[in-house]
């Protein structure tokens, strides 16, 4: 697979300062495919000062003229839509139609959202006596992880650089190679130099000097809950801004009088896309009419076939792991009706589609986010049992909520305490704000409110 052996600084391909590199695993057939630099503390350095330097004149470019930018830069990844599935195909293992109509299209979408946003968001607004104008924050670390590997990317480059801050990213070291794509995308749009910087690296080494650099302004973090804690502290005690998408284990309502079979099967199906890897998945189902969703569950599970309809687990670590939950379920108590620890395939880090029945709170596959193909059905006896459980984790990023009308649904839904619900099987919306409540993150990505968190204002009185 072709892949840089520098990392983007300052508008070129430059050799990294550091000697070590990473070696990037296709995770469907264990096989290595590339290698990308291992980038050091002097690489992510030499990236922020080149971030600094161009700041000035980017925050000084009209908002209009950024627009511009962005629009070409919409282009040139519609440009690379097969390239980029080929490659997120090869280093994540996703599907291939997956991999062209949600990995490689989505980020196309939200990247002309952002420059459709550009050209018509109020950078200046009037309160009372005071005009308040809308600054960019300033050079952005930011740190993405796998799963989404493009999609993390954009929904923080394209708003930053909408506000006119500067950027510093450290794509996931399972997947750099999409993240180099989007690097060079960046170029063939016209992008200024230094404007967006890439340094590939390891998340303890150049993740933790990007976090931690006295010239970043503000950290922007997608990953697990333990490191964004880490990273959040690091920033705090810089007084850094911080914004931090963490993980979800969210939950499925499906209320009496809703149709069960349609909320099951689409529960099911939000699960096993990405074979587990969304931190927005729907993990848990809550359901009043048990057992005949338990065997609808079992049946809906078993057509997504490994190797075919859901993809391997990105690397053998994450396998063990979501391994490790399953056999932690089985010891608790709960009831395993499709799937189980046993290998589907002989090769690549493949999981079978999993769920487990008979799921009670204080069981820990009912805590803690799996990242997996693993569901787990709770029984509830009514409405308000039924939100005790859903609110009943220390997260709170997603959910969905189906009955028989939507207001129902609605009525339900405002008492949960999570970033987004999803009403009687509602489409996903790029413009519409991401991000969590509780442990499952601070600030919100996508549409408007993606792009205020890169901006701060400036209250001038007349
Ligand atoms: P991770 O936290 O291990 O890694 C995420 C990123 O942080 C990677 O780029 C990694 O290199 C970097 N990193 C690791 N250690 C670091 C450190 N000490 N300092 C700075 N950076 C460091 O997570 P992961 O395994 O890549 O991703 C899976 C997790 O991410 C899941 O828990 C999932 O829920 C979460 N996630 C959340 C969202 C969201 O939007 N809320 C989206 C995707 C993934």
């Amino acid at each position: 697979m072709k892949a840089h052996d520098g990392l983007y600084i300052d508008g070129a391909w430059r050799p990294a300062l550091a000697t070590g590199a990473i070696a990037v695993v296709n995770p469907a057939d264990e096989q290595v495919i590339a290698h990308v630099p291992d980038g050091g503390e002097a690489d992510v350095d030499a990236a922020v000062r080149a971030a600094r330097a161009a700041f000035p004149a980017w925050r000084a470019t009209p908002p209009a003229e950024r627009a511009a930018v962005l629009s070409a830069l919409h282009e040139e990844l519609g440009r690379r839509t097969e390239e980029i599935a080929e490659t997120v195909t090869a280093e994540l293992g996703a599907p291939p139609k997956l991999a062209l109509a949600v990995h490689a299209s989505l980020p196309v979408v939200v990247a002309g959202s952002f420059a459709e946003l550009a050209a018509t968001y109020a950078f200046e607004e009037t309160i009372g006596n005071s005009t308040v104008l809308k600054e960019p924050v300033g050079v952005v670390g930011a740190i993405t992880p796998w799963n989404y590997p493009l999609h993390q990317i954009v929904a923080k480059v394209a708003p930053a650089l909408a506000a006119g801050c500067t950027v510093v990213l450290k794509p996931a070291e399972d997947t750099p190679l999409t993240a180099q794509l989007f690097a060079e995308a960046v170029d063939a749009a016209g992008v200024p130099a230094g404007v967006f910087n890439l340094v590939t690296g390891v998340g303890a080494v150049a993740g933790e000097a990007l976090a931690g650099h006295e010239d970043v302004d503000l950290v922007s973090f997608t990953g697990s809950t333990a490191v964004g804690r880490r990273v959040a502290a690091t920033a705090g005690a810089a007084i850094k801004r911080v914004a931090l998408e963490l993980g979800g284990k969210s939950a499925n309502v499906v209320l009496p009088s809703a149709d069960l079979a349609a909320a099951v099967n689409a529960g099911i199906a939000n699960v096993m896309a990405n074979s587990g890897q969304t931190c927005s998945a729907w993990t848990r189902i809550l359901v009043h009419h048990y057992e005949e969703a338990v065997e609808l569950a079992a049946a809906a599970a078993a057509k997504y076939v490994p190797g075919e309809r859901v993809g391997p687990l990105v690397n053998a670590r994450q396998r063990e792991r979501v391994r490790g939950y399953i056999d932690r379920g089985v010891a608790e108590g709960a009831r395993l009706v499709a799937g189980g620890t046993r290998p589907p395939l002989p090769t690549g880090y493949y999981v079978s589609p999993t769920v487990f029945a008979d799921v009670t709170p204080g069981m820990t596959i009912a805590q803690e986010e799996i990242f997996g193909p693993v569901v787990c059905l709770m029984r509830y006896e009514d409405e308000e049992d039924a939100l005790a459980l859903a609110n009943g984790t220390v997260y709170g990023l997603a959910g969905a909520v189906w009955a028989a009308d939507d207001a129902e649904a609605v009525a339900f839904a405002r008492r949960m305490d999570t970033g987004q619900v999803d009403i009687n099987g509602g489409r996903f919306n790029p413009r519409a704000p991401f991000g969590g409540y509780k442990q499952s993150g601070v600030g919100r990505e996508l549409g408007p409110h993606g792009l205020a968190e890169y901006l701060q204002t400036k209250s001038l009185q007349f």
